[in-house]
This record gives structure tokens, C-alpha cells and sequence, in this order.
């Protein structure tokens, strides 16, 4: 089983996919994970993309598809895999329907997490204490993260629409209520 799931930053999707891809046994493929590992060992690919994520920009697409292209060719990935956070633009949808075909895959559900601006808000900031990420402990980037979010990612979900396979699940909620939305809506497909 092959999943993408979408949603605002703060929408809950990093603490939904470590749940689901355990439940069903799938790899979880984090790009925003996938790059913040690069920075944080400081590979080549990731002091070329430490800016972009500190400004809460979107790193640039042919960086961002061969990072991922790479990450879909290791053995974990066989059983399926659950993409949090790819894609987010329409390039990236191009792509991924490239990718899929040549690896004889294809994309079986999307589930698009939807929460208001102002639970994202109030998410981040609450995250930033936790999880220590810059990029949710500064109003301004988190601001940029929204409507990136809504100018670039959200059309991408409708590169998904006229294919059948999107859910759309309330993401407020604890997270037991919401992985159950989500499972529920999967189940009735
Ligand atoms: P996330 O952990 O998914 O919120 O991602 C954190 C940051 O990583 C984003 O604000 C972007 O700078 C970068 N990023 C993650 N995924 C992508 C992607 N698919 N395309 C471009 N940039 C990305």
C-alpha cells in the first residue's frame, strides 16, 4: 500500500504517519525528516538546503526529487511506504507519477488532513518547545509555512482529486480520535 498524506504544518501529520506506517507495517518516508538528518549531519545536501527550511521556504524541487527518488530505491520501501510531506508542489506531483510508473507502483490513497490556520498556530507553537525546531518557534517563518502551504501545496492535492483516491479527515482531535478517522475513512473505500 502506497499513501500520501497532506496537511498544514502542525496538522498532525509526523505524529499520524509514525502510527499508521506501524499499524500497517510501511516505511515512512519523511522529507522534512530527510532533510533536517542532512543538516544536522552536514552533507553537502544538507548546507544547501539549511536556508530554505530556516526561512520556512520550500527547498528546491530537482533537490528535493532526487533526495526522495533515492530514499524510494532502499528495501524497506517493498512492502509500501506512506510519503509525509512529498509532494508539495505541482513538479512534484509530475514526478512522483514518473517515479511510481517506473517502479510498476502506483498511489492507492491520499488522506488530506485539514485543521484552521489558527489550531496550526497555536500547534507550532506549542511543538517548538518540544521538538526544538526553529522553524516553529519564529511567528514569522511559521506565517510563511501557512501560505506556502496554501499557495504551492494545497493545489497539489487537487493533482489527486479527479483520481478518487483522496479523503479528507478533520484533523482536530486527540490522536487516537484522528488515526481512527483516518482508518475509518480508508475501511469504507
Ligand atoms: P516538514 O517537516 O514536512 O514541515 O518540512 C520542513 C521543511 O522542509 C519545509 O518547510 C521545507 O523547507 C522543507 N521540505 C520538506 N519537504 C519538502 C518538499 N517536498 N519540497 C520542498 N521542501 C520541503
Amino acid at each position: 500500500m502506497n499513501v500520501i498524506i497532506f496537511g498544514p504544518p502542525g496538522a498532525g501529520k509526523g505524529t499520524q504517519s509514525r502510527s499508521l506506517t506501524e499499524y500497517w507495517g510501511i516505511a515512512h518516508i519523511s522529507t522534512g525528516d530527510l532533510f533536517r538528518n542532512n543538516i544536522a549531519n552536514e552533507t553537502e545536501l544538507g548546507l544547501k538546503t539549511k536556508a530554505y527550511l530556516e526561512a520556512g521556504r520550500l527547498v528546491p524541487d530537482d533537490l528535493t526529487i532526487s533526495m526522495l527518488e533515492e530514499r524510494l530505491q532502499e528495501p524497506d520501501v517493498v512492502p509500501g511506504f506512506l510519503l509525509d510531506g512529498f509532494p508539495r508542489s505541482e513538479p512534484q506531483c509530475v514526478a512522483l507519477e514518473r517515479i511510481m510508473s517506473d517502479m510498476g507502483r502506483k498511489i492507492d490513497h491520499v488522506i488530506n488532513l485539514y485543521v484552521s490556520d489558527d489550531v496550526v498556530r497555536n500547534r507550532l507553537k506549542g511543538r517548538a518547545g518540544i521538538e526544538g525546531r526553529a522553524d516553529d518557534a519564529d511567528l514569522e517563518v511559521i506565517e510563511k509555512r501557512i501560505a506556502t502551504y496554501k499557495t504551492q501545496t494545497r493545489p497539489s492535492l487537487e493533482y489527486y482529486r479527479p483520481k478518487g483516491v483522496v479523503h479528507d479527515v478533520d484533523g482536530v482531535g486527540t490522536v487516537e480520535e484522528v488515526f481512527d478517522r483516518i482508518i475509518g475513512a480508508l475501511v469504507r473505500t
